[in-house]
């Protein structure tokens, strides 16, 4: 228990020591205001917090809370003679806050514990001696020593040892990856067998696991509809059950007179119209779904975009590295104006600074020989990289790039994406380089159909005859290809026009499509570990490459969402009903309170399901 829960259960244990003494007196004997003042003492020891947030509440203007209803109720049943009711609601409410914020704080606990990356130490080799310093205090550039079974601490690579490294707190993946010298670890995950050295390439607070919790403590507060459909819910609901409960007192009073007797049912309808367990639960659920997807290796960034997650209709694919593997194999070498050997050379040289997938396979290729590290390179989205190399300009691209430059490509025979090469406007030749579509992308996109999605399109800035030939073996609708950054923007508009409540979806690998990422209703990364770019521009990343993970991540959005639901139609179902039986006197502010209570754990308890 906190500070807190600890005060509230020491007054709660006050109130209702001091109640049971007020019951206990044989009150007959005494005139109304003894009577009155016993009664007070417990009523103020419990109530006391409530009376000053419904004061304070009404000084500032926003009068209709659930302070305000307890408030009004209890003291109206004081003035009706009502004395023992009105200090067990009020304590009876108490004890519910009490078990809510036990309840609520447990659940927050459990879901962050799920995703605890946060190292407590590091272990620095300073001068040849081990220090144990916290993480905070360890600077880039220094040598951690990571035993077997421990954390890692901070982003770095491997110096010394190998061993398997298990990431599942980060990717969700539990099979261990083998790390050597050379090899790059990100904090959150655990060494497996044997100790590491590591040499810190981040800061504590650039590194992976700080990232990854900033972003889902910031998510939290990304409010999702329904949750803002409560808070407006209520603005317009409290005033009406205000009003309701004035007229059920007055109204028939009116015809029978019987003032007190309605009074009291009214005030009933007051205690019992508390939207309470609405207010707990439904932010809880979403807190509860995004825990249990981070879990699964998804980051979800607010509930809005886990709402939205399960409505979407039309999902949308960047092909390379998202449907693809993205690591190419250099198929075949075409030469003109140079030898083959050159050809690759000048290729991985020009594309040296480069991460794009098409980049990293050509510098794979051509391995570990040295290459001419350019002195000024350009990157042309979608088109390829302008590059110095000893004074000469090179191009390295697409078709569209040596048009730039006035140069008619000759047609290649292969199917593949062609990277063609030219110095300044002499053609020098092409490679081919052939993709394979990754094992996973095909039961995923069944999976999104399944799930709701109806139409699946493919964009791509490579040729029309590669997009086929990947389209060839996927479920996917539509395929637009030979694409520019900003034309994936206009494509992704249009569709937005073209099914305005459907909601879209954009997965891309991160890697010049950030625009996109950001444009669609929900914007999905993928492979994003280590990607800074694509954590930024995205709503929802999934930390490994197996785009099997967004089907799970649509399937906990849609569950979470029916959660909610059931919640809300609970709730007002059941609160709809005891308010009847209320009006009608059928039941007390007693049976009310307990109402009340009820609902509220078990749609707290509802709503934890989400984490499973
Ligand atoms: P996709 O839409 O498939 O993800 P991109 O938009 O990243 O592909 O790139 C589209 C095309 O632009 C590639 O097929 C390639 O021809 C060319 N291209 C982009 N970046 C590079 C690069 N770094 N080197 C060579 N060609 C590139
Ligand atoms: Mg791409």
């Amino acid at each position: 228990m906190s500070r807190k829960q600890k005060k509230l259960f020491i007054r709660i244990l006050a109130a209702t020591g001091l109640f049971v003494i007020a019951l206990l007196l044989p009150l007959g004997s005494w005139s109304w205001y003894i009577e009155l003042i016993l009664y007070l003492v417990p009523y103020l020891v419990i109530g006391y917090p409530v009376l000053k947030k419904a004061t304070i509440n009404i000084m500032s203007g926003q009068i209709f809370d659930e302070n305000f209803l307890m408030a009004i109720a209890t003291l109206g049943a004081l003035a009706i003679g009502e004395y023992p009711e009105a200090v067990f609601v009020l304590l009876f409410y108490e004890v519910g806050e009490l078990f809510e914020s036990l309840a609520v704080g447990k659940s927050r606990r459990s879901i962050t514990s799920l995703m605890d990356l946060r190292p407590e130490v590091a272990t620095v080799v300073r001068g040849g001696v081990e220090c144990e310093v916290s993480p905070e205090e360890v600077s880039v550039g220094e040598t951690l020593l990571i035993r077997p079974g421990e954390r890692v601490p901070l982003d770095g690579t491997v110096t010394y040892g190998s061993s398997s490294i298990n990431t599942v707190a980060l990717t969700g993946e539990s099979a261990p990856r083998d790390v050597m010298a050379g090899d790059t670890v990100l904090s959150g995950c655990i060494n497996g067998q044997s100790p590491l050295h590591v040499c810190v390439t981040k800061r504590y607070e650039e590194s992976t696991a700080s990232r990854i919790l900033a972003l889902v403590e910031e998510s939290t507060a990304n409010k999702a509809r329904s949750e803002a459909f409560i808070t407006r819910f209520a603005k317009y609901y409290t005033p009406f059950v205000v009003f309701a409960a004035a007229a059920v007192a007055v109204i028939p009073s009116l015809f029978d007179g019987n003032w007190a007797q309605w009074i009291y049912r009214a005030l009933s309808f007051l205690v019992i119209s508390c939207p309470c367990a609405l207010v707990i639960s439904v932010p809880l659920s979403y807190f509860a779904g995004i825990g249990a997807a981070s879990k699964n290796g998804i980051l979800i960034k607010g509930s809005q975009y886990l709402e939205r997650l399960a409505s979407c209709r039309t999902a949308v694919f960047d092909k390379t590295g998202t449907l693809t593997e993205g690591t190419f194999r250099v198929k075949a070498i075409r030469p003109r104006k140079a030898t083959e050997e050159e050809l690759l050379r000048l290729a991985a040289s020009a594309e040296a600074y480069s991460n794009h997938p098409i980049a990293l396979s050509v510098k794979a290729a051509y391995g570990e020989r040295e290459v001419i590290l350019p002195t000024a390179v350009e990157e042309k989205a979608g088109l390829g990289i302008k590059a110095e190399i000893e004074e000469k300009c090179y191009y390295v691209g697409n078709a569209r790039l040596m048009a730039e430059v006035g140069i008619i490509c000759p047609a290649v025979s292969e199917i593949g994406t062609v990277l063609h090469l030219s110095e300044e406007e002499r053609y020098l030749g092409c490679l081919v380089i052939a993709d394979t579509v990754k094992e996973g992308s095909k039961d995923a996109l069944l999976a999104l159909k399944r799930d709701g999605v109806r139409k699946t399109v493919m964009l791509t800035g490579d040729t029309s005859a590669v997009a086929e030939a990947v389209a060839g073996d996927l479920p996917i609708d539509t395929v637009i290809s030979e694409l520019l950054p900003d034309g994936k923007v206009a494509e992704v508009e249009r569709l937005l026009k073209e099914d305005a409540r459907g909601g879209l979806m954009f997965v891309g690998d991160g890697i010049n499509d950030a625009p996109v990422l950001a444009r669609a209703d929900v914007g999905v990364a993928m492979g994003a570990l280590g990607s800074d770019a694509a954590i930024e521009a995205a709503d929802v990343v999934i930390m490994d490459d197996d785009l099997r993970r967004l089907g799970k991540a649509v399937a906990i959005a849609r569950k979470t969402n029916g959660i909610v639901l059931q919640n809300i139609m609970f709730s007002l179902a059941v609160k709809g009903l005891v308010l009847l039986l209320s009006a009608f006197g059928v039941c007390g502010m007693w049976v009310a309170v307990f109402a009340d209570v009820g609902v509220m754990v078990l749609a707290v308890l509802n709503a934890l399901r989400a984490l499973k």
